[in-house]
């Protein structure tokens, strides 16, 4: 079993787009049936638009503790809200609270209060999904507004999708992982096998690209890089490629822009399914059989 994670340097490159392709070519070619598909991008989970999924099953993800007041205990002696250096302890009429969004979570206030009347309780902080889509079972998330603690999320939806594929003896996890290079992108590809970038052909695009590279680097993750939307910039385009040569990491294709991708969102389809003719899907699909060139061990 295999672990592709598909990553950006930051949000906006169409790496969830490229991901919903991928999914399209992958069920409807050799790796027919033997793909799950998991979106890891949690803060901003949108593959399921694409995939237009059917819910199977719903579960509650707790994140950190937050402090709670018992109004029953509290003699409103004001200690917690001195003790607090988050601003989190609220007065209001005599009366003290805490600001569930603002807790850190630290418990100073529930060891300082004198009369025991502040615990600490776990929060909902989003939901797991599992769901059936066209192209495979797949494995999401949504972390409710203002909720942290995405890491520990998206290294349970790829657990959950991992197990999936073991238990099934699917060959494929194909993961649509979150953009940057924080915590969440550390839990996406940990234990992953390949990684594929999706750079955009701009200053900062590189600076982005370079940057992913250096933490799949660090966590020995073999990555190629795809660049999207690449005749807007081709002199750019060809700054990526000549970096990524630089750094021994191979490129996989150039995706050009084509409003035929912007279509298919709207029809809720991956371009590759929606038009496949169009000039980004003929590209896509050229980048995708290098992926799984190299997935399997050909390349
Ligand atoms: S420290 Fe305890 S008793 Fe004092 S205001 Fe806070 S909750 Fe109430
Ligand atoms: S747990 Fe920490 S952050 Fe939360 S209210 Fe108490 S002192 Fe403030």
């Amino acid at each position: 079993m295999k672990q592709l994670v598909v990553l950006s340097g930051k949000g906006g490159t169409g790496k969830t787009c490229l991901t919903a392709a991928f999914a399209h070519l992958a069920a409807t070619g050799p790796w027919a049936e033997q793909v799950v598909l998991a979106d890891a991008d949690v803060d901003a989970a949108n593959l399921e638009l694409m995939l237009r999924p059917r819910l199977l099953a719903a579960e509650e993800f707790q994140g950190g503790k937050v402090a709670r007041i018992d109004p029953a205990a509290c003699t409103a002696c004001g200690i917690c809200e001195t003790v607090c250096r988050f601003e989190a302890i609220v007065a209001h009429d005599g009366r003290f609270a805490v600001d569930p969004i603002a807790c850190e979570g630290c418990a100073a206030c529930v060891h300082h209060c004198p009369e025991g009347a502040i615990s600490m309780h776990p929060e909902l902080a989003g939901h797991l999904y599992h769901s059936e889509s066209r192209y495979g079972p797949l494995h999401h998330a949504g972390l409710l507004p203002g909720q942290e603690n995405s890491g520990k999320l998206v290294a349970l939806v790829r657990q959950r999708a991992r197990g999936q594929a073991l238990a099934e003896r699917r060959e494929l996890v194909l993961v649509d992982g979150p953009p940057g290079i924080g915590c969440p992108v550390i839990s996406a590809v940990t234990g992953a096998d390949l990684a594929l970038v999706v750079a955009e052909p701009s200053v900062s695009g590189a600076h982005d690209l370079n940057r992913t590279l250096d933490t799949l680097a660090h966590f020995r993750v073999r990555a190629l890089v795809a660049v999207n939307r690449a005749d807007l910039r081709p002199a750019a385009s060809d700054e990526i490629e000549a970096r990524c040569r630089e750094r021994g990491v191979a490129t996989v294709g150039r995706v050009p822009f084509d409003l035929a991708v912007a279509r298919a969102m709207v029809a809720g389809e991956p371009v590759t399914a929606n038009e496949p003719e169009a000039a980004a899907s003929r590209a896509l699909r050229e980048v995708w059989e290098r992926v799984s060139a190299v997935l399997r061990g050909a390349a």
